[in-house]
């Protein structure tokens, strides 16, 4: 068995991902046998009520183990599928994924709780997209609300009328929505009021300098707004109990870190539930 040394194998992934197209190639074979012989997974992060701090959900976020070499950073084999077009077929494998963990959850009888899954910008471009997802629940028969789909908001600004359209299909299904990494990159306040949401997820950029009087000034704008437009606010990347106190304080209403729990494989997660 190899030795795991996740950092430094981060690093050497995200290096050869960027030497260039042979390389990339090299990646994507990689990435299509992982995906084959399911080296790409699941892990499940817990998301708490901000006042009581009891389970409310979970985020579901993809692993690759890659044999000989160790984990990839998601970020780079999520970025190399985007670039080769594999992420249909690996979004909706995890997709799948995700709704069969449910559904085992249900069937044993545990408390469920909402999975939140990312879903790429070049999945939701897919017109065929909605009809997939909810498609997907019927064969799990899994009710609506227990779905969540997290979307980044580059997604969003880039073709924002079919955006709307697709999000709007969505949500006449019954699954809910969140903007992920709010308060990042090209964030305008008006796509929180312009796109069919539930849920704002505020970015561990802007949670970082909790409790600090400015940052917290921040993230109690968001909240505001947020509640006027009806949406449900997370702090996402929260670490401390400190943070913690500050983003209630500030507003939020679910939080999520490594405060509350890391992400974690489906035998651990099973723990958390009822
Ligand atoms: P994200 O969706 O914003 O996920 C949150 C990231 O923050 C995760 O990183 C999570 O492990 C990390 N995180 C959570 N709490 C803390 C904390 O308290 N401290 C710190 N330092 N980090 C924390 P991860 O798993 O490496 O994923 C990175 C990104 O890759 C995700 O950001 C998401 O954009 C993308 N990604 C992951 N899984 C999927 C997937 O299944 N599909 C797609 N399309 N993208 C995915
Ligand atoms: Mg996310
Ligand atoms: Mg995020
Ligand atoms: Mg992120």
């Amino acid at each position: 068995v190899a030795k795991r040394h996740p950092g430094s194998n981060i690093v050497r992934a995200q290096a050869s991902f960027e030497q260039g197209s042979s390389d990339m190639l090299t990646l994507e074979q990689a990435l299509r046998a992982g995906i084959r012989e399911r080296h790409v997974y699941l892990c499940y992060q817990p998301k708490v009520d901000a006042a009581s701090q009891r389970l409310i959900g979970f985020e579901a976020l993809a692993r690759w183990h890659r044999p000989g070499i160790g984990m990839v950073n998601p970020q780079v084999f999520i970025a190399a599928a985007e670039t080769t077009g594999l992420i249909a077929e690996l979004g909706t494998l995890l997709l799948r994924s995700a709704c069969q963990q449910q559904a085992r959850w249900l069937a044993a009888g545990k408390a469920c709780v909402p999975i939140a899954v990312n879903v790429s910008p070049l999945q939701l471009l897919n017109p065929q997209f909605p009809r997939l997802v909810l498609d997907m629940l019927q064969e799990f028969q899994l009710a609506p609300g227990l779905l969540t789909l997290e979307i980044t908001e580059s997604a969003a600004v880039e073709n924002l009328d079919h955006t709307c359209a697709q999000l709007r299909e969505l949500r006449s299904g019954g699954i809910r929505i969140a903007i992920d990494d709010f308060g990042t990159g090209f964030s305008s306040l008006s796509m929180l009021r312009n796109l069919p949401l539930d849920t704002v997820k505020i970015d561990k950029a802007l949670i970082d300098p909790l409790p600090g009087r400015e940052g917290t000034a921040i993230v109690e704008a968001i909240c505001k707004l947020a509640t006027v437009l009806g949406l449900a606010v997370v702090a996402e990347g929260v670490e401390t109990q400190e943070q913690a106190a500050a983003a209630r304080q500030a507003g939020c209403d679910e939080l999520q870190g490594y405060c509350f729990g890391k992400p974690m494989n489906p035998d651990d997660a099973v723990q958390l539930l009822g």
